[in-house]
């Protein structure tokens, strides 16, 4: 680093590292030639319309183009309802407005998304983690005793990369211990593959409820960057003073607002059910290889697994384009790996090659 850098970059940023997504590890790859069941996106490419009218104009903050058809698909007011650039900018607004940088505190409780710690990194606030429990549910007196002590508490539900989701219960007990002191966020990234467990619903009964949601996973638009923030409208209308005057570009809204028609919806739920069955296939065809053991559930469009030469089956695969994430640097999900559903056709060229991944792994032993 240069000394001028070096002088001027923020101490908490000097020793952090930028988050390694699926993208940046395989950055460059090619998706037409490569197999990609690595970053939990839709297989599907679904066509969209552009209108470009109105590209002179500054887009309006919140368009209400999207924000309505989204309200009423969530079951939500307008105003308990923000727009942002992907579920990922909705967790760093949510950093950045309720906690003071260099003072507060958020909880996490892995293994769990990465960007709660990325993002509270970036902007100097302190991260305290309560980890899942074996069998990945919450620990509940791990994070009772956290009251006081942080601003926000992060759970994804269903859990990215368990697949587990949080039951209603243990969330209850969660939402009212921080009634006074904290927010509790509960990333609802993939609700459209446990519908029956969303807490949009539940805004009213809990002040200090809030929930993320994307288009990025079962809208099969994570190329778009467009997510939702639900929350009572005071807790929006404090966002509202951090989020950037023109969050979401025209041609995105378009997208959005026709990802939300109801011909769009109903896409949205012919594709999560062809993935949920593909979901129930593959975990089939995994169970038959007895060197593999499936690691926590299957609320999401993805699988998880043990294998204990996981690097060696990593590399067969990348050596034969078809690219899985290791999950593995997690706490608890030593030698895991993960794999996100595609087409059938997909899923049956991962198949294929695991299995004679494993024969080779025989006849070598
Ligand atoms: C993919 C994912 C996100 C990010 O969503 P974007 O809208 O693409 O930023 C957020 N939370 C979880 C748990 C995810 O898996």
């Amino acid at each position: 680093m240069s000394d001028l850098v070096n002088k001027l970059i923020c101490e908490n940023l000097k020793a952090l590292k930028p988050y390694e997504s699926a993208r940046r590890i395989f950055a460059g790859g090619d998706s037409d030639s490569e197999t990609w069941l690595n970053a939990n996106e839709s297989p599907f490419a679904n066509d969209f319309t552009i209108d470009t009218a109105h590209f002179n104009r500054y887009p309006d903050c919140q368009p209400p183009s999207v924000l309505l058809p989204y309200a009423k698909y969530a079951g939500v007011q307008a105003n308990q309802l923000l727009v942002s650039r992907g579920a990922d900018e909705g967790i760093e607004l949510l950093i950045r407005t309720f906690c003071t940088p260099g003072k507060d505190s958020i909880l996490i409780c892995p293994p769990t998304y990465g960007m709660y710690a990325i993002s509270a990194e970036t902007s100097n606030v302190a991260i305290e983690k309560a980890p899942l429990k074996a069998d990945f549910s919450l620990d509940i007196p791990a994070i009772f005793a956290y009251q006081g002590k942080v601003n926000l508490v992060f759970i994804c539900s269903p859990n990215n990369p368990t697949g587990t989701s949080v039951g209603k219960a243990q969330l209850k007990q969660v939402l009212e211990h921080f009634a006074d002191s904290a927010l509790v966020v509960v990333d609802e990234a993939y609700i459209e593959f446990d519908a029956d467990n969303t807490w949009a619903t539940e805004l009213a009964a809990y002040p200090n409820l809030v929930i993320l949601r994307t288009l990025s996973k079962a809208f099969a638009l994570a190329g778009l960057r467009c997510g939702f923030t639900l929350a009572n409208s005071e807790v929006i209308q404090s966002i509202m003073k951090v989020i950037a005057p023109y969050p979401i570009a025209d041609p995105v809204a378009q997208i959005a607002a026709q990802a939300l028609s109801p011909n769009g919806l109903k896409q949205m739920a012919e594709q999560v059910e062809y993935l949920s069955q593909q979901k129930q296939w593959v975990k089939q065809q995994l169970n038959q290889f007895p060197e593999l053991e499936l690691v926590g559930d299957d609320k999401a469009n993805f699988i998880l697994f043990r294998y204990s030469k996981k690097q060696g089956l990593m590399d067969f695969l990348v050596a034969n384009s078809v690219l899985i994430r290791d999950q593995s640097k997690q706490i608890n999900l030593d030698n895991c790996l993960r794999i996100t559903l595609g087409t059938q056709l997909q899923n049956e060229k991962l198949l294929a090659l695991m299995a004679s991944f494993f024969k080779q792994q025989e006849t070598s032993a």
